[in-house]
């Protein structure tokens, strides 16, 4: 038997880079899952279709992270279609780097959109469907932990506060036998951060390890906290970023 047999994960942002790494590995795990993107049609067919090859069932939902009736109806949709769910990682994520003075309003209005009130909301659409067992892995950033370079007020300012939603659902929810943890990753190698993009070398110096992650080593932290193997887990900060924060 598999760790996550009988189980439905919904991974938001999960056509590419890291999500689509969680995604797939919680499918090899067993769960059947689902994924919302915002514009990669094509991509996120192709993650169904890995998954559905592994045979394990999964669906694809259109959801602009930004847009909280596309959040909730995404949630419902997929415990509509795969009738239950048991897992949420709040993946879906956008950064706007900067100095603060030329951080316009709308960049300020979208990152905390997305970022912040879209894992809000997923959260407590999922809270209305997760039963004991259940799990809430959110994506942070080493940059909550620590912010190596300058230009990264708004992106920080985003992500230190699912460090406080985290928290918060732990102790709520705890009683009720559901785990709520978040994972930091330090640089990975995905289109928003590309190992060979022009900030790259500065940010593999940073971390210990002078590298890199691959999002599959992201993954596999999201899958150990969303197993039987994480139950004694909650409210935790946990990095996976090669050092960075060390
Ligand atoms: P990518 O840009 O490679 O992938 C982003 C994924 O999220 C895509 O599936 C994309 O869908 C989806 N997405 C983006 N914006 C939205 C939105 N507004 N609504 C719905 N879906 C959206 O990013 P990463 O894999 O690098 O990042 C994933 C998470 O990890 C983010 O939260 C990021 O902040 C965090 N992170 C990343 C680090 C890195 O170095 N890569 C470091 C630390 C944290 P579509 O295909 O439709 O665009």
């Amino acid at each position: 038997a598999r760790p996550l047999d009988g189980k439905v994960a919904l991974v938001t942002g999960g056509s590419r880079g890291i999500g689509a790494a969680v995604a797939l590995r919680l499918a090899e795990d067993g769960a059947d899952v689902a994924i919302t993107y915002q514009h990669g049609v094509e991509p996120a067919a192709e993650i169904v279709a890995k998954i559905t090859a592994m045979g394990r069932r999964a669906t694809a939902v259109r959801a602009e992270a930004a847009d909280a009736t596309a959040v909730r109806e995404a949630v419902e949709t997929v415990v509509a279609e795969l009738g239950r769910l048991d897992i949420l990682v709040n993946n879906a994520g956008t950064g706007a780097m900067g100095p603060i003075g030329e951080l316009s309003l709308e960049d300020v209005d979208r990152v905390l959109a997305v970022n912040v009130r879209g894992s809000f909301l997923a959260a407590q659409a999922a809270v209305a469907h997760l039963g004991e067992g259940g799990r809430i892995v959110t994506i942070g950033s080493c940059i909550a932990e620590r912010v190596a370079f300058p230009g990264g007020t708004l992106y920080a300012t985003s992500k230190a506060a699912l460090t406080g939603l985290t928290k918060a659902l732990a102790r709520e929810l705890g009683p009720q036998g559901i785990t709520a943890n978040i994972v930091h990753p330090g640089p990975i190698d995905t289109d928003m951060n590309p190992a060979d993009g022009p900030f790259a070398a500065g940010q593999a110096a940073f971390t210990a390890v002078g590298r890199y992650g691959r999002p599959e080593e992201v993954a596999d932290t999201v899958a150990h906290l969303v197993g039987p193997s994480g139950a004694y887990i909650t409210g935790a900060s946990v990095a996976v970023d090669g050092g960075l924060t060390a």
